[in-house]
């Protein structure tokens, strides 16, 4: 076994609601530590899903995902080459670390940011630099430039950023890549991006400018497809052919090829889940303003926030119905904003807590 392997530290998923109700003895339990959409998902999808044909059980799907490759490059005008699908966007990451990571390779990475960055130049044995964001949340560009050395192969922006919620403007994410060497990737994983109310937040046409940047993409989170795991990368028409080489020929299978054309079509539905969303991560924003608790301006569907022994909040909001996400920062916690109903609950929760 690689050594490294060894002494990694696993990514801990999420545990099963029904797991966590029964230990805790609790009738209700709102996940909102995982960032999935409140909303659900599209119903056009359960029609799409009950109308699939059973009988092409025993096909391999189509590796191309053409159906779906074909609406997303129409939408934002790509070569339909440029698009490499994965397993979640999870295993987009995987894909990109092992294309461009070799062991003593380094990759920078902005901190806090999401895990599992890291996790995969660990495996592939490369180092990873990490530059602090600012005290605004926002990404240090100058900082990252700054930590570029001979080694360094990728860079991760996430954008908005997984935890802090922050958004970076697409001209500045341009100005940081025009400063990048060519050789050196830019991967900027726009999970999140859907749910920006700023006009005009993606980088996804800088991807048909420079030969050095990729755009992520989920169903994940704002299509509410979380179960279904599609993600997808937009390359640079010369490097997405090398990525397919590492791609697993049919790592999409056809169930959630068929949910993610469905959602993808339905945009009232993703638009109308933006819409609430906004409202209420407003509502939340107005909530930590008034009881003075730090928080980072969030463009996305969770808001990070600062309060005394937070690790013991999130044990009490646990008990009464609400996970959160803790663990990412000391004293910081990570809310995924959820439906109405249940945000009201936890703003009185955590206003009546009394430590
Ligand atoms: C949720 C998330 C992903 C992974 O999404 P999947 O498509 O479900 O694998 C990738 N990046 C960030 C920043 C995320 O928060």
């Amino acid at each position: 076994m690689k050594r490294i392997i060894q002494q990694l530290q696993p990514y801990i998923p999420e545990r099963s609601i029904d797991d966590l109700k029964k230990e805790l003895g609790l009738s209700k339990l709102v996940r909102l530590s995982a960032n999935e959409n409140a909303y659900g998902t599209s119903p056009d999808v359960k029609k799409a899903v009950v109308n699939w044909t059973y009988d092409q059980s025993n096909r391999y799907p189509d590796g191309d995902a053409k159906e779906l490759r074909d609406l997303i490059s129409k939408k934002f005008s790509l070569d339909p080459e440029q698009i490499v699908f994965g397993v979640g966007l999870d295993e987009v990451i995987v894909m990109l670390s092992r294309v461009f990571l070799s062991p003593g390779d380094e990759e920078l990475v902005s901190a806090p940011t999401f895990s599992e960055y890291a996790l995969h130049a660990e495996i592939e044995e490369a180092k990873v630099k990490s530059v602090p964001v600012f005290n605004s949340g926002q990404i240090n560009f100058a900082g990252m430039l700054d930590a570029i050395s001979e080694r360094t192969k990728l860079i991760w922006i996430c954008n908005p950023n997984n935890p802090t919620g922050t958004l970076e403007t697409v001209s500045d994410i341009e100005n940081f890549v025009e400063k990048v060497p060519n050789n050196i990737m830019v991967l900027v994983d726009e999970a999140y991006i859907d749910f920006a109310t700023t006009p005009n937040a993606s980088a996804m046409d800088l991807t048909k400018k420079y030969p050095n940047i990729v755009v992520m993409r989920t169903f994940s989170k704002a299509y509410g497809l979380a179960n279904f795991r599609v993600g997808y990368a937009v390359f640079p028409k010369i490097v997405s052919v090398d990525v397919q080489k590492v791609r697993l020929p049919y790592n999409v299978n056809s169930i959630a090829q068929v949910a993610a054309v469905a959602a993808f079509k339905d945009e009232s539905f993703v638009r109308n889940v933006v819409e609430k969303n906004a409202l209420e991560r407003q509502l939340w924003e107005k909530f930590f303003d008034d009881n003075k608790i730090k928080y980072y301006p969030s463009q996305a569907n969770f808001i990070f926030f600062e309060y005394p022994d937070a690790d013991k909040l999130a044990d009490y909001l646990l008990h009464h119905g609400y996970l959160l996400r803790t663990g990412l920062k000391k004293n910081w916690l990570r809310l995924t904003v959820g439906m109405k109903i249940d945000n009201e609950e936890l703003r009185n929760l955590i206003y009546d807590y009394k430590g």
